[in-house]
């Protein structure tokens, strides 16, 4: 891991850059697209907050965003055609092709090169694929692709390619599909399934008055149940606090989980989705809900097919009379779009950028209105613990913690992949008991105990609880509980500076301290002797002046190798 892998084409040089530079002038419409685009939309919604549902449909279908199709789209939309470049050149996944440039291929191959893919040979991959891939595609390296599991992740087109080893992928490059179909990689739990094993009996106990909407509140409340990421604030505060507004009410499911090595979300969909249908349906219902939007990552191509089908089916055989209508919505890539009020940003059809607070989305949220927003593994807890009870869900934990944990698990393990394990379980318990110990010649060196943002710690730490509030006294956080284990192979220079290309690539640029910060430090760790006053300066301005977490918490990495690693920062020369 001492060199980073020169991409063939990096995802910011494909004209996805989130800067403004080089938008297009006012465009005249062209009468071919604007035939084009009108039949593809058909008679859709033309209202704006679809800007990123229509600009998918063209790009899936012509492959691109040229600025003809902008200029249509803007036209058909009602809004000023700078307001469509922005949001098409804001978002990772969205191709647009200035005038005169050249297209790119029919198909791409997208190879992560987070911490979890690089240490398990992504640059090697891209190094190797090139002279074996040919035809028309294109190669880049590409930001997590939140399935670390089986690192070095691949996407071929939106399909993950798994495992990802170069047969693996060059047969799914020649097996002709320039746009593969959708797949999924799970047999899942159906609607059937579901309904036969005493699927959403509770919630019909909700919607006929047989349990009121207190009961179920004060079960969460009593079960201490908390929402992995950021605050973690727990559940029922959060329904008692958009209750307490004014209606209408809106709620928004965020399954835009970006976060490096975390993939829980989508293995729990993938297992069980309807469970999570339930426990939204029963959020919505508890506190009055007027609409829900889930919000679902571009990555996750088989949990979105599962959610449209699955949604389809749950309508047809239970009609949810009284319950609001659920729209699903398709994210473009941007880890920003986690966070909640920049994800509210891009429901409405804009760019993911944060938004300051107060007021708090719980206040004024999506289209202004006060919203409820949770992310799975809240909504997935509330059947069990509303039909079990709270005492169920407490009893369950070590060390004083109460209840369950998904931890999303990858490097230097035997077994990767999400672990349910009780609330206080320790890294040094996650990796002997349930992944089998460390690989095969691996020596524990570290770990990162919440994905890119929540900092790294030496082994000699590994007997932290991991839970909310365990690991701030050690400058940590447990985020969204995405455990990256280290060894002895593994250079911790090379480790944060991964990490800090990420967030280098990821800053929204609203704020200077992290848009310009990122970047600084970036310059700074690729020197091979850090200068540790400068980057000691940088950890203190940018969490101290940036607007939201990613900024705020980019240079955990560096502050914890500058206290943890120093050996590394020396090459093992000890001053
Ligand atoms: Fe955007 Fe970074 Fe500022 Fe957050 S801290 S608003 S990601 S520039």
């Amino acid at each position: 891991m001492s060199e980073r892998v020169i991409p063939i084409a990096t995802p910011q040089a494909d004209a996805t850059s989130r800067t403004q530079g080089g938008a297009p002038s006012d465009c005249p419409v062209d009468g071919l697209a604007l035939d084009e685009v009108r039949r593809l939309l058909g008679d859709v919604s033309q209202h704006p907050d679809l800007l990123i549902e229509h600009l998918h449909a063209i790009q899936d279908h012509v492959g691109h965003l040229s600025a003809a199709h902008l200029a249509v789209l803007a036209h058909e939309m009602g809004l000023a055609q700078t307001e469509v470049f922005e949001v098409a050149s804001f978002y990772h996944h969205f191709d647009f092709v200035k005038e005169g440039e050249t297209a790119p291929a029919t198909l791409t191959v997208r190879v992560c090169d987070g911490l979890a893919c690089e240490m398990a040979g992504a640059r090697e991959l891209l190094a190797r694929l090139p002279r074996l891939l040919g035809g028309d595609v294109r190669l880049i390296a590409s930001p997590c692709l939140g399935h670390c599991e089986h690192a070095p992740a691949v996407a071929v087109g939106r399909n993950p390619v798994s495992p990802a080893h170069v047969e693996a992928v060059t047969a799914a490059v020649a097996a002709g599909a320039t746009r593969p179909p959708p797949q999924s990689l799970c047999d899942y739990i159906d609607y059937a399934a579901y309904r036969a094993a005493g699927g959403y009996r509770l919630l019909a106990e909700c919607t006929s008055g047989k349990r009121d909407a207190e009961s179920v509140i004060r079960a969460l409340e009593e079960s201490g149940l908390r929402g992995p990421g950021g605050a973690g604030l727990p559940a029922a505060r959060k329904w008692r606090n958009v209750l307490a507004e004014p209606g209408p009410r809106l709620m928004v499911v965020n399954i835009d989980q970006g976060e490096p090595g975390t993939f829980s979300d989508r293995v729990l969909l993938e297992r069980d989705p309807h469970r999570l249908l339930e426990g939204v349906l029963i959020a919505a219902w508890a506190v009055d809900i007027e609409r829900i939007y889930i919000h679902v990552r571009d990555d996750y191509l088989g949990c979105r097919e599962i959610l449209a089908n699955e949604i389809e089916s749950l309508l047809l055989e239970l009609p949810l009379s009284g319950l609001p209508p659920i729209h699903l919505r398709r994210s473009a890539g941007a880890y920003i779009c986690g966070e909640e009020s920049a994800m509210i940003e891009s429901i409405e059809g804009k760019r993911g950028l944060p938004r300051h607070r107060p007021p708090y989305v719980a206040q004024v949220g999506l289209f202004g209105r006060p919203t409820l927003e949770q992310n799975v593994e809240t909504l997935y807890w509330v059947r069990d613990i509303v039909e079990k009870g709270a005492a169920w869900f407490t009893s369950h934990g070590r060390r004083e913690r109460k209840g369950f944990r998904s931890f999303s698990v990858s490097g230097r393990v035997k077994k990767t992949g999400v672990v349910l394990a009780p609330a206080g379980v320790t890294a040094r318990e996650l990796i002997e008991e349930y992944c089998g110990g460390m690989a095969e010649g691996e020596v524990f060196k570290g770990y990162l105990p919440g994905g890119a943002s929540g900092g790294i710690l030496p082994a000699s730490k590994a007997d932290i609880p991991l839970d909310f509030g365990t690991l701030e006294s050690e400058g940590c956080f447990i985020g969204s509980a995405a455990i990256v284990v280290l060894s002895d192979k593994d250079d911790m220079k090379d480790v944060a500076l991964n990490l800090l290309r990420f967030f280098e690539d990821e800053s929204c640029g609203q704020c200077t301290p992290c848009r310009v910060g990122t970047e600084k430090a970036v310059a700074l760790m690729n020197e091979p002797r850090w200068d540790e006053a400068l980057l000691a300066d940088l950890v203190r301005v940018m969490g101290d002046a940036s607007i939201c977490g990613l900024g705020q918490a980019a240079m955990n990495p560096v502050r914890m190798v500058l206290k943890h690693f120093r050996e590394d920062l020396t090459g093992g020369d000890m001053p």
